[in-house]
């Protein structure tokens, strides 16, 4: 569905260039160089739209097709905006050359000094391509997670210099009427959804509830939970599953928003998260004192039982994978089964009530302590070990949350035990 939405946009794009290309008019190479400069410029201001709409944490995105793939649409769709602006950059340029019989060096000057507005629009595609080179997997990794994320802000300052140019030299753009301001509109729509989603929408959430840090429990040597009180709690929509971007108001944290998801279902009188401590942020974490501040930005995500398309689940936790699906269990209906896989018993978190909703919730539950190369584990975690421990599987949603290599693997399992792609749930607690 997203995927449709977002071509049949981009169709929409091109078309003003195609109403307004009489057959017949692209003649010599200078001609259809310009037009293909034109075109693939429409198609990147399409995107870049399409790329902070999805960034904009508008609420409705967030609970429909969740935040985890709007980051993953968001990336692959980032390699295509980023061709997409540097082919209209030189396509117009080689073509405008052609057409006035420059070199193209001494284009790009006649460019820069004599059109409104293209000096700003150099300056936006030069951060466009430097977010896209910031987003090549391995340069990602090497970077700071802080720091990617906040050099990403300043594509908002590329979406405001790329605007101007658009309009003042725009052959689609450039006269007054439908088109232009269609676009124009466009423009403001994102610029709406992203205020109402950064700013307005938490200003209003965290006005309501006022959160606070409650208590901070070990769980485990390396894992807390954070319990949560605040106002009107009662009237919280979220569901067991979601997360949200959580900023612990002290001196070394309040700088950074970190994703964890809810560990409780919805009760009315706390929340609670569990937070396994990878890094300095979650080390800190563990010395939070009750009353300290907390801003919130959620609820986000769609890995909820709320969205199963049988009647029946099956939960494949991975380590502290299984603080979604714990909230999740209290939400299914009765007869879920749950497969927890932890390196050894001390990983096991939350066991006591787990086994308190195994009980209550008529849910079946399997620990599958060790390594995956170790015998046990590989036998239940193969197609016939599944349908061994669960009959009905391929009848049965299977949300998976855990490491990457886990889910991975298990989904290649799950799909040789016959469950179908759409019946298969993922989170990898990767934004
Ligand atoms: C949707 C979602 C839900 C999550 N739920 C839980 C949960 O319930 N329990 C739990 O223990 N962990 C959860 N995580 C993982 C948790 O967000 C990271 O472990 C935590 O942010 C690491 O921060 P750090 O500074 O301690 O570690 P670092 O060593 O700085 O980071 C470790 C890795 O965590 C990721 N990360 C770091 N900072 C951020 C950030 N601000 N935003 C997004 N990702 C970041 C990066 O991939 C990084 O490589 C979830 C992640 C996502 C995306």
């Amino acid at each position: 569905m997203l995927h449709v939405g977002v071509w049949v946009g981009l169709l929409a794009s091109v078309l003003p260039w195609w109403l307004d290309t009489p057959a017949g008019s692209l003649e010599t190479t200078a001609d259809v160089l310009t037009a293909a400069g034109r075109i693939t410029g429409l198609v990147a201001g399409y995107l870049l739209l399409v790329q902070v709409l999805m960034m904009s944490r508008l609420g409705v995105l967030e609970r429909w097709i969740g935040g985890e793939r709007l980051s993953r649409v968001h990336r692959d769709l980032g390699a295509t905006l980023l061709v997409a602006v540097l082919a209209h950059l030189s396509l117009i340029l080689v073509g405008y050359a052609d057409l006035e019989n420059k070199s193209v060096l001494t284009e790009a000057g006649v460019l820069l000094r004599d059109y409104e507005d293209m000096l700003s629009a150099f300056v936006a595609a030069g951060i466009m391509a430097l977010l896209g080179f910031t987003g090549v997997r391995a340069v990602r990794r090497a970077l700071p997670y802080e720091l990617w994320y906040h050099l990403h802000l300043i594509s908002y300052a590329a979406l405001l210099l790329g605007f101007g140019h658009q309009f003042s030299n725009g052959a689609q753009l450039f006269e007054p009427g439908p088109v232009r301001t269609g676009w124009i509109a466009m423009y403001l729509l994102v610029v709406a959804a992203l205020v109402w989603g950064r700013v307005i929408a938490p200003l209003r959430f965290n006005l309501r509830h006022r959160l606070r840090v409650a208590d901070v429990v070990a769980e485990s040597p390396d894992t807390i939970s954070i319990y949560l009180t605040g106002r009107r709690l009662e009237q919280l929509e979220m569901l067991g599953g979601q997360f949200f971007r959580w900023r612990f108001l002290t001196r070394g944290c309040w700088w950074q928003s970190h994703p964890f998801s809810l560990s409780a279902a919805a009760n009315g009188r706390w929340l609670r998260l569990t937070v396994k401590v990878v890094g300095s942020h979650t080390a800190d974490l563990r010395d939070l004192d009750p009353g300290t501040r907390v801003w919130a930005e959620g609820p986000s995500g769609t890995f909820t039982a709320a969205h199963r398309t049988r009647e029946r689940a099956l939960l494949i936790a991975g380590g502290s994978g299984i603080t979604p699906l714990r909230a999740m269990l209290e939400e299914l209906p009765p007869g879920a089964a749950l497969i927890y896989r932890a390196r050894t018993p001390a990983d096991v978190l939350l066991h006591r009530e787990l086994d308190w909703l195994a009980d209550a919730r008529q849910t079946q539950i399997w620990y599958v302590i060790g390594s995956r190369h170790d015998p046990g584990p590989r036998q239940i975690m193969s197609p016939d070990g599944l349908r061994r421990l669960v009959p009905d599987v391929a009848r049965r949603d299977v949300y998976l949350c855990g490491p990457a290599g886990l889910v991975e693997e298990s989904v290649r399992v799950l799909r040789q035990a016959g469950v179908p792609r759409r019946q298969i749930h993922l989170a990898t607690f990767e934004l």
